[in-house]
């Protein structure tokens, strides 16, 4: 298992053309407590349930089952560059923390079908509580630790959660931002309640305890210390987590994910995509925040028998808080790392760091290096890949897929990736690109139109969207005239070998006297000049042409952000790179230098926030927005 295929294009056909017996196959890689009967139930399109009949558990498959053969081997190392802690949890130990934790919610009144809210930082108890979650059948809604108060709030009365599982505070760069006066107020902002709060103490920043409802985990921790909780045996197609999207606006959207096909989908991808065995071990940068987090730091690598590791902290600074641009390397020495899971944004803060960084340390176990979350653009993956000297694999996925839909299968069969492209469609995904008028399939290369996803959709999509099939139909599935197929909201082509570009979401689209042009296009090209680090572009309001493209660059060398004749001249450099690249029609009316772009906490550029900005209009939600004075910036150049 699996079977020997001879090439990618063999093993991707076998999973459209004989979906069920293609899965059938993966499913082979988790434990089911009881078979499945059948494998895909796709009867009532767009939903499609995965094995059902079948009985299995996530918690089972990340820890249990290694328990016999590998029980003293490393399976969650954390690791805090914010406070100095570094732990190394066996898959044995992890086990003892994980009962503990459930036993604990089941005295708190939680059972299956039960949400709990976890808005931890990253700590090794987040895992433990996603874990004990998915041990005894109850829903987990992660939500950023980043998130204030009335974003929180919303999610508490999307998600109606019996529990919250939170902590003392968080740390970023040194600075402790206390998490619990921030839940009291989200609490008190719901509608819902939730009959209690299990918190963990860092001993970051003191809490004000409400009687009655908040407990904390180091007592309920001793009084379970010997607790034995069995996985409970969960349908297939029951609801294991829901997780919102980010830069959503009005009502959050709760992503919703089952049980067996999303473990069978993490157990394949570990094997195909991420080429990884028992034994290894990963380091995705991630947050348990995101989807990331949750397929790839936590369920992932444990289903696959490695070993984990969860870092808190900035890429810059050491364990004693000092800058230190080579942490992440260092970790990947002393772990013998062997697959890396990052993003481009990440990779451009290190690009600023000593190169020399780099060759530091022994990097010789790391295979691949992979990044997702955003279109990562060649000089960043070219610089990476020059001193990592491994494949940098760019991985296409959102949300709501769960894991990559493009990207290169090298468990499979060894390709090589083309700068500027995540790759081909994985197994198991039916990806179109269209008109987004017509709704006509695109078939000629480079054809750019709306990156689409036919159903049935694979083992570990989406279910749904918590509480709103309707939504889920409507907002996904019927954008496209004519068609009930997936829209990704991504600009796609597909050059003549059958990889494909995204350039965009469709949502950032500018439209320029007619002429439609997504930023990434323009941002490709600008970030391709020397002396340029990265770069935002946005379409802004113009009486005349409609909208006009506005680049917020920031300059490899800062003197440009105080020297005029000098921001002048790379203006005109950029400008010019731009006409030669696209064409005029798509230069940017104004260059403006920054020294940072707004983004959010997990690295997308906050476009919308910008060009709202750059129109004088209110930057809306801006919760997870990681440096509000990147904004004021922006502010403060147009108007000088
Ligand atoms: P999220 O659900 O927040 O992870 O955002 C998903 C979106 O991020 C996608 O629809 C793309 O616009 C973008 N994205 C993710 N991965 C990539 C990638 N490898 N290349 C280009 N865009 C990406």
């Amino acid at each position: 298992m699996p079977k020997a295929h001879t090439s990618y294009a063999e093993f991707y056909k076998q999973s459209i053309d004989q979906p069920d017996a293609f899965w059938a196959e993966q499913a082979k890689l988790i434990d089911w407590f009881e078979p499945f009967t059948r494998v895909c139930n796709d009867d009532k399109p767009p939903f499609v349930h995965w094995f059902e009949g079948g009985k299995t558990n996530l918690c089972h498959n990340a820890v249990d089952r290694h328990l016999a053969t590998r029980g003293e081997q490393a399976a969650l190392i954390y690791v805090s560059s914010e406070t100095g802690v570094e732990k190394t949890y066996s898959f044995g130990q992890l086990h003892l923390e994980v009962q503990r934790m459930a036993a604990s919610l089941k005295a708190m009144g939680v059972g299956r079908g039960d949400r709990v809210l976890i808005y931890m930082p990253m700590i090794a108890e987040a895992a433990f509580a996603m874990l004990a979650c998915a041990r005894i059948g109850a829903i987990h809604c992660v939500v950023f630790g980043g998130f204030a108060s009335g974003s929180l709030a919303s999610r508490i009365d999307d998600a109606l959660p019996k529990v919250i599982v939170s902590a003392d505070a968080g740390s970023r760069s040194g600075k402790v931002t206390a998490y619990k006066p921030l839940l009291d107020e989200a609490i008190r902002l719901s509608s819902h309640k939730p009959e209690a709060v299990l918190l963990v103490d860092r001993g970051l920043a003191a809490m004000d305890m409400t009687p009655g409802r908040d407990l904390r985990w180091s007592d309920l921790r001793a009084k379970y210390m010997h607790a034995v909780v069995a996985c409970e045996a969960l349908d297939s197609t029951a609801i294991s987590y829901t997780i919102y999207t980010s830069g959503t606006t009005g009502k959050p959207k709760g992503v919703q994910r089952d049980t067996g096909g999303y473990a069978v989908a993490l157990a394949a991808s570990m094997r195909h995509i991420f080429d990884c065995n028992a034994g290894e071990t990963y380091f995705s940068t991630s947050d348990i925040g995101w989807v990331v987090g949750h397929s790839y730091i936590i369920y992932g690598p444990l289903i696959a028998g490695m070993a984990t590791i969860m870092y808190e902290g900035l890429p810059t600074h050491g364990m004693d808080g000092q800058p230190n641009g080579g942490i992440w390397w260092s970790l990947v020495e002393k772990y013998k790392v062997t697959a890396m899971f990052s993003a481009p944004t990440a990779v451009r803060v290190l690009k600023k760091q000593d190169p020399a960084l780099l060759k530091k340390y022994d990097l010789s176990s790391l295979r691949a290096l992979y990044l997702a979350g955003e279109p990562l653009d060649e000089p960043t993956a070219r610089w990476i890949s020059d001193g990592l000297n491994v494949p940098i694999i760019d991985n296409y996925w959102q949300t709501e897929t769960g894991w990559p839909l493009i990207t290169i299968a090298n468990g499979v069969e060894k390709k090589p990736s083309k700068f500027g492209s995540p790759g081909i469609p994985m197994y198991g995904y039916r990806v179109k690109i269209v008109n987004e008028l017509t709704g006509d399939e695109l078939t000629g290369p480079n054809e750019k139109g709306v990156v689409v996803i036919e159903g049935p959709t694979p083992p570990g999509f989406m279910q749904t969207i918590w509480q709103d099939d309707a939504r889920f139909v409507n907002t996904y599935w019927k954008s496209v005239p004519g068609k009930m197929v997936y829209s990704t909201f991504d600009w796609g082509i597909r050059d003549e070998d059958g990889y494909y570009f995204i350039l965009g979401r469709t949502d950032d689209v500018i439209n320029v006297a007619g002429h439609r042009l997504g930023t990434r296009e323009i941002e490709e090209s600008i970030s391709g000049h020397v002396s340029v680090a990265e770069v935002a572009v946005v379409g802004v309001a113009d009486a005349l042409k409609g909208q006009v493209a506005m680049a917020f660059v920031v300059p490899r060398d800062s003197s440009v952000l105080g020297d005029r004749a000098a921001a002048m001249k790379l203006e005109g450099e950029i400008m010019k790179r731009v006409d030669g690249d696209l064409g005029a029609v798509a230069r940017p009316s104004r260059v403006r230098f920054v020294s940072a772009l707004p983004k959010t906490r997990s690295g997308k550029l906050l476009r919308r926030a910008i060009q709202a900005v750059c129109e004088g209009r209110d930057a809306g939600d801006l919760t997870t927005l990681d440096d509000p004075a990147a904004l004021q910036q922006i502010r403060e150049r147009l108007l000088s």
